[in-house]
């Protein structure tokens, strides 16, 4: 909905603008300004979730205490998520698992061991397609209902935990969540752990990390768990824990 008073704002303005002063090379320069404008909010509304442009999502915990929480997208991963929850166990951590739905299958027995061992599970869209934000309404909604209801298939209590493929959001996605009343999480910390090194990783996250922060990693990266482990022993140093999202 606010996408929609971003474009009629936009477009007033081009309006007022024409109106005023008629038409001139100067109506031309500020109606070139007032669309560059516009693109640039649209675009960083798109690609930054935690400007809330189209969505309001959650990017830090409303905690008062020691406790921030680590996620892990685009799993399960045969290769990684069972030894992402050894180091979990060995600190006493939680997390939470954005799931990919078509991975659920597969891997029925690592997601039974992530809620057994006090995790949680976030719905990541079925396909985890890049042209997901570009669909319609009503294919967005298919893709996160298939997901629960493999989550539910696999005896998994669903929530209202969503995270989009690669955190972009528009008014598409945003009337999908409304209607679907899901809960959009975002993240403070995105380490960018798939292009970065380790070293890279760790680096940002002892930098960066602090009570509520929210930190984005990857079942996928095949560095996850010299990162996590590090990660981990820096937070248990700092007397910061890791909690699972709700
Ligand atoms: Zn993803």
């Amino acid at each position: 909905m606010r996408f929609y008073w971003l474009i009629t704002l936009y477009l007033l303005g081009v309006l007022s603008v024409i109106f005023v002063v008629q038409t001139s090379t100067l109506v031309i320069s500020l109606i070139s300004l007032l669309t560059l404008v516009f693109m640039t909010i649209l675009v960083l509304g798109v690609s930054i979730m935690r400007l809330n442009l189209f969505v309001t999502s959650v990017s830090k915990l409303d905690t008062t205490n020691n406790e921030m929480a680590i996620t892990f997208d685009d799993g399960p991963s045969a290769e990684n998520t069972p030894q992402i929850l050894d180091i979990l166990a060995k600190y006493n951590a939680k997390a939470t698992f954005f799931c990919i739905g078509n991975k659920l299958s597969e891997h029925a027995d690592i997601l039974k061991r992530i809620i057994a061992e006090g995790h949680s599970v976030g719905n990541h869209t079925f396909e985890h397609a890049p042209t997901f934000p570009i669909w319609s309404v009503k294919k967005i909604k298919e893709s996160i209902r298939n997901t629960d209801t493999e989550f539910t298939r696999l005896d998994v209590e669903i929530n209202n935990l969503f995270r989009p493929p690669y955190g972009v959001t528009n008014n598409l996605v945003a009337a999908a969540i409304k209607s679907l009343d899901k809960k959009c999480i975002g993240w403070s910390i995105r380490t960018k752990d798939t292009c970065r090194t380790p070293e890279q990783v760790i680096a940002l996250v002892k930098k960066r990390v602090k009570p509520g922060s929210i930190i984005l990693l990857h079942d996928t990266n095949k560095y996850v768990c010299q990162e996590l482990e590090e990660i981990l022993k820096y937070c248990q140093a700092q007397q910061l824990n890791s909690i699972a999202l709700s």
